[in-house]
């Protein structure tokens, strides 16, 4: 699950982050008013969106009296911000955060992930902040620098002065680049993040290090056991049919292609994906419907795929171990009823109750492509569209 910067600048700052004083509105006159609250020389007005590089799309702007705040978050306050990460149809701006803007000198990057590789949790640092990290990455590597971080001792204070010493950070700092690198480690083993980023870490001309932008990534199966942080979803920001999937229990993700995928298990759906690649088509989502789905949830998901206008077939993959593939085929058959079927349907069933399942859906007159086995089904499907 992601958040909003504003929301985890207030998280963070908990932490020990140095974060800028401010405020989130969500009409002009609010922000003008934060404003005039905060009193300071100059603001910035920032767009809410989930996602980064808005300083490049207008998303982002410099303040010098409330006034100015008031028209900066009337330009933004119902724009759709496009930026490299939403996507050609960019997102609707709802709310901004008004902040005291800082005198930046230098800007620094810091994350923390997990490195699967190593099964450890490591900080990322950089000295060419405010870039996305990929691209430093990519281009200069040199510039990254990584501590891995053992979970028993956590982040050491000699792990933390080695990245400072590293970035450059004048002397006088450390300390305090110190405390926001702690702070910023801590937060992602207490919140059960994914990721964790501060970028820019800003150097400011008076001497302060300061949080000028925040990202936190949550694993969603940890957000059990925090209240709190799972009430920070913001339903606009999430892709509608994956809300509505997690709500009757199926793990979706929405692609770009034009193959609807339904399979149980985790792997399989990877595997079936894979496959369809191979034949040269697109699949546009991983739906996997779980171990055991009833005929509901089976219905619930036909109808979702087929509420994607991009679908042009549909590829049913099922190994029923502990599910059934009659369960999978009446599902199919309501769900065909009652939203009118106007896509291929390539099936592939194999496991408990084949017999029954093959049965039903032939005895249903659906216009079924029956197939045999994964990379049969995966043929099937990619040949279907290009008839
Ligand atoms: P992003 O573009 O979505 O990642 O948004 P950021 O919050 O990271 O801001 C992008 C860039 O805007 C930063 O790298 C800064 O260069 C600039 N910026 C943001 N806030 C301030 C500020 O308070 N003062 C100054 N001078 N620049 C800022
Ligand atoms: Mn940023």
């Amino acid at each position: 699950m992601n958040i909003h910067e504003y929301q985890a600048k207030e998280i963070l700052k908990t932490y020990g982050v140095s974060v800028p004083p401010g405020g989130v509105a969500r009409t002009p006159e609010e922000a003008e008013r934060i404003a005039k609250e905060l009193a300071c020389e100059r603001f910035i007005v920032k767009a809410q969106i989930h996602a980064g590089g808005r300083g490049k799309a207008d998303g982002i702007k410099l303040a010098n009296n409330p006034k100015e705040v008031q028209k900066a978050a009337e330009g933004i306050i119902g724009m759709r911000l496009v930026t490299h990460q939403t996507g050609k149809d960019g997102k609707l701006v709802r709310t901004v955060l008004v902040e005291e803007a800082s005198n930046i000198e230098k800007e620094l990057y810091l994350g923390v992930i997990v490195d699967r590789a190593i099964s450890q949790i490591v900080m990322i640092a950089s000295e060419s902040g405010g870039m996305d990290i990929e691209e430093i990455a990519a281009e200069q590597p040199e510039k990254i620098w990584r501590e891995s971080i053992d979970l028993t001792i956590g982040l050491a204070p000699f792990q933390a002065r080695k990245l400072a010493y590293k970035l450059n950070v004048p002397k006088q700092l450390v300390n305090e680049t110190v405390k926001n690198m702690t702070g910023l480690y801590n937060a992602f083993v207490a919140c059960d993040c994914s990721l964790a980023e501060i970028n820019p870490l800003a150097i400011t001309a008076d001497g302060k290090v300061v949080a000028i932008d925040a990202k936190m990534n949550f694993d969603d199966n940890a957000l059990f056991r925090h209240e709190a942080i799972a009430e920070l979803r913001d339903a606009d920001e999430e892709d509608v049919r994956e809300l509505e999937a997690s709500s009757y229990g199926l793990s979706w993700v929405s692609l770009d292609g034009n193959i609807g995928c339904m399979v149980n298990g985790a792997g399989l759906a990877m595997a079936t994906m894979d496959l369809i690649k191979l034949h040269k088509g697109e699949p546009a989502n991983f739906l996997d419907v779980g171990g055991s789905a009833s005929a509901e949830q089976i219905t619930q998901a036909f109808k979702l795929i087929l509420s994607d206008k991009k679908v042009r077939t549909i590829l049913v993959n099922i190994f029923g171990g502990i599910m059934k593939c009659d369960v999978i085929a009446e599902g199919i058959i309501k769900a065909a009823r009652e939203v009118k079927l106007s896509v291929p349907l390539v099936v592939r069933l194999e496991g408990t109750n084949v017999e029954l399942g093959k049965r039903l859906l032939a005895e249903s007159k659906l216009n079924v492509i029956s197939a045999d086995g994964l990379e049969d089904a995966a043929r099937k499907a990619v040949m279907a569209i290009r008839q």
